[in-house]
C-alpha cells in the first residue's frame, strides 16, 4: 500500500499532464536530467565505447525529447534550460570530436540552425503550457469565488447537472440538512435525506430537484419535513428551477432550501393556542344560545318589543361568534389533519333546496333563485356539504347587493355531480381567483373590507371538498358577478 503510494507520486512528478494548473515550474530537475545525460553519454564514448562518435545520433533524439518533455512539464523556464544544455553539449562534443574544417564549419552551421528551432519549439510548447495552466487557474478562482458567494448565502443551494449529479451545494445546505453533501453524489438514484412530503415518506418523484431536471418545470416553495440524522425533526421549504442555454436546453437545475422551523414551532404554538381558545369559547356560546333562545320566547310571549328587538340582535350577533369560532376549531382540524369526514347517502337536491330555504328566509334576500335541481345521491358527509353550501351561498349574498341576483343549479355532469353557486355581486379579479382558497386571505381591496369576514371560509370549503374528491373552481370578473362551481363525484346508484 505505502509501495503504491510511493510509485503514484513518483509518475505525478514525471507526468506533465497531471501536474496541469500547478505552476511550480522548474529550473533544477531539467538542468540536472539533461546535464546528467551529458555527463553519461560522455563516459559512455570514452569510457566504455571507445567511440567518440558512437553518442552523435543518440544525442540529437535524445535531446529534442527532452527538450519536449521539459517545456511541457517546466513551462518556457524548462524547454529554455534543456535547449540551453543542448546546444552546449552540441558546441562540446564538436569542439572535441576530430573534425576537418569544413565539417567543423558544417556543424556550427547545423547547430546554430537547430538552436533557433529548438529555442522556438521549447518557447512554443512551454507558452502553451502556461497558458493552460493559467486557464485552469482561473476558472478554479472562478469556483473558489462561486463557491463563497454560495456559502455566505443565508439560504442552502444545491446544483445538479442534468444526468443528476450534484456539482454545488452550500455550507448552510449542509447545516440544514445536518449531514455532507458529496460533490458527485447523484440525485436520480438516493435522496439526499430521508423526508416526509404531504404525511409520506418522500419518494424520488417527490424530489424537486429530479422534477425540475426531468421537466424544466419550476417548483416553488414545497415544504417537506427531514430527518436529520441526529434524529432532529425539521421544516424546510424548497423552490427549484431548471437552468436553461440560449439554445434553451437543460443545462442544470438548481434548489433554494429555506429552514423554516422556527417558524413552523410558532405556527404550532399559535395553532394549539387557537384550538384551544376556540373549545374553550365553545361552551359559554352555546349556554349563551340557549339562555337567548329561552329569552326571545318569553318576550316572544308578553315581553315589549323594545326589549325582543335587542334579543334577536344579541342572538345574531352570538350566532356570528359561533360560526366564527367554528371555523377557527375547523381550521385548527385542518392544520392538525384531524377534521374527519363521516360519509353516508345524502340526497344532494334535498340539501341545495334546504341551505336555499334557510339563508333566504334568514338573509331576507329575496333574489336567490334555484335554476335547476336534479334528483342526484352522492355518498358524503351530509352536515361538513350543508357548510360547504351554506359558506358558499352566504358569501354570494354577502358580495351581491340587494337588488342584485343569486342563482343556485344543480346537475350531473358525467360522472359528478355538479353545483353552481352564480350571483351579480362585486366579483373577483383574475389574480385572485387562486388566492381566495388560501387560508386567512381575503382580497386586499378597500371595496371587500368593508364586508365583515376572515377569509377562512373558502380555505375550510375547499379542504371539504378535497376530502369529498370534489373539485371546487371560481369564475368571476370585477364588477361583473361570481360563478362558484363544484363538483362532487356520484354515487353508482344514480
Ligand atoms: P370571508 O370570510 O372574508 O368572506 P372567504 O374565505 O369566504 O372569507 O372568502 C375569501 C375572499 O373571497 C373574500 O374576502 C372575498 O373577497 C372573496 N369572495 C368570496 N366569495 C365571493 C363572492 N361571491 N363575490 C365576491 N367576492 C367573493
Amino acid at each position: 500500500m505505502v509501495q503504491y503510494a510511493h510509485v503514484k507520486k513518483i509518475v505525478h512528478f514525471l507526468n506533465p499532464l497531471a501536474r496541469l494548473g500547478q505552476r511550480n515550474y522548474s529550473f533544477f530537475f531539467p538542468f540536472l536530467v539533461v546535464f546528467g545525460t551529458c555527463i553519461f553519454l560522455e563516459f559512455y564514448a570514452f569510457a566504455i565505447a571507445h567511440n567518440p562518435d558512437v553518442v552523435n545520433s543518440v544525442a540529437i533524439f535524445l535531446f529534442v525529447f527532452y527538450i519536449l518533455y521539459f517545456s511541457l512539464r517546466d513551462g518556457v523556464k524548462g524547454g529554455f534550460t534543456a535547449v540551453i544544455l543542448t546546444i552546449l553539449y552540441y558546441l562540446y562534443i564538436i569542439a572535441t570530436r576530430d573534425r576537418t574544417a569544413e565539417q567543423f564549419r558544417a556543424s556550427i552551421t547545423t547547430t546554430i540552425v537547430l538552436s533557433g528551432l529548438y529555442a522556438l519549439l521549447a518557447w512554443i510548447i512551454g507558452w502553451l503550457r502556461q497558458r493552460i495552466d493559467t486557464l485552469i487557474e482561473s476558472e478554479a478562482n472562478e469556483k473558489t469565488r462561486l463557491q463563497s458567494i454560495l456559502d455566505q448565502l443565508p439560504v442552502g443551494i444545491v446544483v445538479a447537472n442534468p444526468d443528476g449529479t450534484i456539482t454545488h451545494a452550500n455550507k448552510q445546505l449542509m447545516a440544514i440538512l445536518g449531514t455532507k453533501i458529496p460533490i458527485g453524489h447523484n440525485v436520480y438514484t438516493k435522496p439526499l435525506v430521508q423526508s416526509t412530503y404531504n404525511k409520506k415518506t418522500a419518494t424520488q418523484n417527490d424530489s424537486p430537484l429530479v422534477h425540475v431536471l426531468k421537466t424544466g418545470n419550476p417548483v416553488i416553495r414545497k415544504e417537506f419535513t427531514i430527518h436529520t440524522q441526529t434524529g432532529k425533526k425539521k421544516y424546510v421549504l424548497i423552490s427549484s428551477s431548471a437552468i436553461h442555454n440560449a439554445q434553451n436546453k437543460i443545462i442544470a437545475g438548481a434548489s433554494i432550501v429555506s429552514d423554516i422551523t422556527q417558524h413552523k414551532i410558532l405556527e404550532e404554538r399559535k395553532d394549539d393556542f387557537v384550538n384551544m381558545a376556540s373549545h374553550e369559547l365553545k361552551t359559554p356560546i352555546t349556554s349563551i344560545k340557549i339562555y337567548l333562545n329561552s329569552l326571545q320566547k318569553q318576550l316572544n310571549e308578553n315581553g315589549d318589543p323594545k326589549s325582543l328587538s335587542l334579543v334577536n340582535r344579541l342572538h345574531d350577533q352570538t350566532q356570528r361568534l359561533q360560526k366564527l369560532v367554528n371555523d377557527l376549531l375547523d381550521v385548527s382540524r385542518l392544520q392538525t389533519g384531524v377534521l374527519t369526514i363521516a360519509k353516508d347517502e345524502v340526497k344532494l337536491h334535498e340539501l341545495v333546496k334546504e341551505v336555499v330555504d334557510i339563508l333566504r328566509t334568514s338573509t331576507k334576500h329575496e333574489n336567490i333563485k334555484i335554476a335547476k335541481n336534479d334528483q342526484i345521491l352522492i355518498y358524503a358527509d351530509k352536515l361538513r356539504l350543508y357548510q360547504v353550501l351554506t359558506n358558499v351561498l352566504s358569501n354570494a349574498i354577502k358580495y351581491t347587493p340587494e337588488s342584485g341576483k343569486i342563482v343556485v343549479s344543480l346537475k350531473k355532469n358525467g360522472k359528478n355531480a355538479l353545483v353552481t353557486i352564480k350571483d351579480s355581486g362585486i366579483g373577483i379579479a383574475k389574480e385572485e381567483h387562486r388566492k381566495i382558497f388560501q387560508r386567512l386571505y381575503r382580497v386586499g381591496e378597500e371595496k371587500e373590507r368593508t364586508f365583515p369576514g376572515f377569509g377562512m371560509g373558502l380555505y375550510i370549503v375547499q379542504e371539504i371538498i378535497k376530502k369529498h374528491r370534489g373539485k371546487i373552481w371560481v369564475e368571476s370578473e370585477k364588477g361583473k358577478g361570481t360563478t362558484f362551481s363544484i363538483s362532487l363525484p356520484l354515487t353508482a346508484k344514480n
